[in-house]
Formats: structure tokens, C-alpha cells, sequence
């Protein structure tokens, strides 16, 4: 799970040159990297990587794909599609905030092979939302992604990989996939609307991540877990990576 691929600080930044070295490990250890649906289609390897970016920053375009290009990676996009064009302006955004492709980048990038999936309309928190306004934030992200692309979009991240068992079935409903912010990687038995994600900003060091990538990485994401659990009492949603 990436967001943004900048200096601009905090936990939901690496620096384009952190980036730079993580892709260049991954091909190196010969993890095949898939898409999403060939990461969750019947008879994918048991060791592979899927590279998802959510919230849709411009750096994605400029800074990202390149990178992910030279080494042949796909990648999936989840965009907020209200914002797109825009800047982040939901709880949580940086200062000064980051600012979002806008749709002919989109349109340009889907063409070239790079999946978009929804992060709703506006990024809100869904648990605060009523049914109505929940289905309106997955279906019309849903159905503007289609319309400017010209392509499926089949899948979903939640904000702030906040939702619920309801929330879940009502995403179902539009989607093939969604993935959270729970910390994990994803067993041939996941929810595939409950799909756990590795937060890279703990893997900003070459050690834990050459390690992970070699399967020895269990004991460092086990701790990071942890840790993690300790702060998700002690803090808001919008104030996590
Ligand atoms: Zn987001």
C-alpha cells in the first residue's frame, strides 16, 4: 500500500528515491508482481506482490509509473472521484495538500495498462454515512471511473480502511475486491472484500523489506502489527497512515 511518492514528509509519503530502491528489490527477488485480478484469480502463485496506491496523487503519474514501467510492474490506482483534478481536502490531508491527477492523466494512464479501482466519491469516513449515501459514494465513483476510462472498474479501497461487516456487503454489491488498511499479507483464504495490505512506510529501511521479500519477514510485520494495535486505540482514523 503506497498513497504518495514524494518528499513531502509524514507517513504517507516515500521519498521517490525509497521508492526507487523498494521496486528495484522487488525485481530483484524475482516475487512476481501481478495485478490485482491475477493476484486474486484461481491458480495465482502462492509468493506475489500486488502494488496498490490509494487517494490518486498527481506524483502517482509523474513519479510512480515510471519507475513501475521500467520494471514492467502493474499497479492499481484507487481514486476519491470528486476530487480527482483537485487537491486532497479530506481529514488528514498534508498541508500544504498534495494535488490529484486530473482525468485526461487517468484516462491517459488506464490506456497504458494501469488499473483504477474507487476510493469513493468523497473520501469520507463510511461508518459516519446512512445507507443512501453509502450506496451513492460506491456506485457513482464506480460509474464515473467506467465512463472516463472506458474500462471495469472492479475495485474498491475504503478510506481510511474504515468499514464494517454492512459496509462490506454493500460494497460487494459493485465490486470484485476491496482492500483495507488492516496490516498483513493476503492467504489463499482472505475475504477478498476484506483484503489486508503491507503499509511501505515500514519498509522505508533496506533490511525489513529485502527480508520480507526473501519470506523472512514475519517476526518484523508481527511486531509492526502490534505497535499498530497500540495506536489504533490511542488515535483517530485520519490520523494513521
Ligand atoms: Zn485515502
Amino acid at each position: 500500500m503506497y498513497h504518495s511518492i514524494s518528499d513531502a514528509g509524514g507517513p504517507t509519503s516515500i521519498p521517490p528515491a525509497t521508492f526507487d530502491w523498494q521496486m528495484a528489490a522487488l525485481a530483484a527477488s524475482g516475487v512476481p508482481v501481478l495485478s490485482l485480478d491475477d493476484l486474486l484469480a484461481p491458480g495465482a502463485p502462492e509468493r506475489a506482490v500486488a502494488i496498490t496506491f490509494d487517494d490518486a496523487f498527481q506524483d502517482f503519474a509523474r513519479t510512480a509509473w515510471p519507475i513501475l514501467s521500467r520494471h514492467g510492474f502493474p499497479a492499481t490506482v484507487y481514486v476519491p472521484t470528486g476530487r480527482v483534478g483537485g487537491v486532497e481536502d479530506w481529514r488528514g490531508a498534508a498541508e500544504p495538500p498534495r494535488p490529484l491527477m486530473d482525468w485526461a492523466t487517468i484516462r491517459t494512464l488506464s490506456a497504458e495498462g494501469v488499473t483504477f479501482g474507487s476510493h469513493t466519491v468523497s473520501h469520507p469516513d463510511l461508518l459516519s454515512l446512512d445507507r443512501e449515501a453509502l450506496v451513492e459514494e460506491l456506485a457513482a465513483s464506480k460509474a464515473e471511473l467506467e465512463d472516463r476510462t472506458g474500462r471495469a472498474a472492479d475495485h474498491f479501497a475504503a478510506p481510511y480502511g474504515r468499514d464494517s461487516a454492512p459496509v462490506r456487503a454493500a460494497v460487494a454489491e459493485h465490486y470484485r475486491s476491496a482492500a483495507g488498511t488492516r496490516l498483513g499479507s493476503v492467504g489463499a483464504d482472505a475475504d477478498r472484500y476484506d483484503l489486508p495490505r503491507i503499509e511501505m512506510f515500514y519498509y522505508t529501511r533496506p533490511g525489513p523489506w529485502q527480508r520480507h521479500l526473501a519470506g523472512r519477514g514475519r517476526a518484523y510485520l508481527g511486531l509492526r502489527r502490534a505497535l499498530r494495535a497500540v495506536r489504533d486505540r490511542t488515535s483517530r482514523p485520519w490520523e494513521r497512515a
